[in-house]
């Protein structure tokens, strides 16, 4: 994965010099992962000079959602959070892909040891990285069941994107990696499908596009949304309802989708090949994707946002 790092952070209501960007060691999200985030993509579109951030609002509002769960107070709106992404994106003089941290965070107050957060005052930054594939897209995938399974909305709300929830994620896909596979795949509590370690999850059947309902304790994805969308407007049938785990191993097609993954065909899936290795329905659709997110495809350009006027 390249990364490049950004000369500018956005902390405290400052745009600050990224080797200056510091928090206390006393910072309560530190200690208990008190924290929510959010994850944009922006794509450079080299024929237009120009740098497309994906689905802006969609991420912001989400944000705004994520922290009233967790009582965390976000000072900015949506279009002030939009107006800071841009002009943090401009400072940096970022022409290349890029992705995009914001992070609301419990900070320092008087009862720094101890869960009750009432009193702990909020804090916000946001930085944004030159970013490549998070998993490759080309090739193929080939992951596994994790061992563990996903945490349940009533322990902590998936939706909320809440960094604590993030251990989850992290002992999954750390252990599918120490054992050889690119990823894991989520079972809920019930033992039904939920989600990849930290993106959501299509597969095809028959035709169909099949991807998991928001009750499988996933994180609502902007880009599973967007499929959708596509994939309707494609003609391709689509269903959301849940999957069990052994339908994986008969499925036709799979995919993981999201903002760090963008769209990365699965091939194997615990050590059972998928049936149509040629991915028919995964390529028109990834193909329709990367048109749209880097603003070659007219019928889509509302989800873009431009950063240079
Ligand atoms: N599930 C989880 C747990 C995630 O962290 C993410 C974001 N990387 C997704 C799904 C995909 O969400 P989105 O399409 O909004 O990026």
């Amino acid at each position: 994965m390249e990364i490049k790092l950004p000369k500018f952070c956005f902390l405290e209501d400052k745009f600050v010099p990224w080797e200056e960007a510091k928090v206390p060691v006393s910072t309560h999200a530190l200690h208990y992962g008190t924290a929510v985030f959010a994850g944009l993509r922006g794509y450079w579109n080299a024929d237009e000079n120009q740098l497309y951030v994906f689905r802006i609002r969609d991420h912001f509002e989400r944000l705004h959602k994520s922290v009233r769960i967790i009582f965390i107070e976000l000072k900015y709106s949506v279009d002030e959070l939009i107006d800071i992404t841009k002009e943090l994106l401009k400072k940096n003089e970022f022409k290349c892909d890029v992705y995009i941290r914001p992070l609301a965070f419990k900070s320092v107050g008087p009862k720094v040891v101890g869960m009750d957060i009432t009193e702990i005052p909020s804090s916000f930054l946001m930085f944004a990285l030159g970013f490549g594939e998070y998993l490759p897209l080309a090739g193929g995938l080939h992951v596994c069941t994790s061992t563990w399974r996903r945490i349940p909305d009533v322990a902590i709300p998936a939706r909320g994107k809440i960094s604590g929830t993030y251990v989850n994620s992290c002992l999954a896909k750390s252990e599918a990696v120490y054992s050889g596979f690119n990823d894991a795949i989520f079972l809920t509590e019930d033992g039904y499908v939920s989600e990849g370690s930290a993106m959501n999850l299509f597969m095809v059947r028959d035709n169909t596009l099949i991807t998991t309902p928001v009750y499988a304790d996933i994180l609502e994805g902007i880009v599973r949304r967007t499929i959708l969308s596509i994939a309707e407007d494609l003609g391709i049938p689509t269903e959301v309802r849940p999957i069990q785990r052994s339908e994986l191993y008969v499925c036709d097609e799979a995919f993981f989708c999201g903002t760090g993954v963008q769209l990365a065909p699965i091939t194997k899936v615990d050590h059972r090949e998928v049936r149509d290795t040629d991915l028919p329905l995964t390529k028109k659709i990834q193909k329709e994707f990367f048109a749209t997110v880097r603003g070659k495809n007219k019928k889509y350009k509302h989800w873009l946002a431009p950063v240079y006027e």
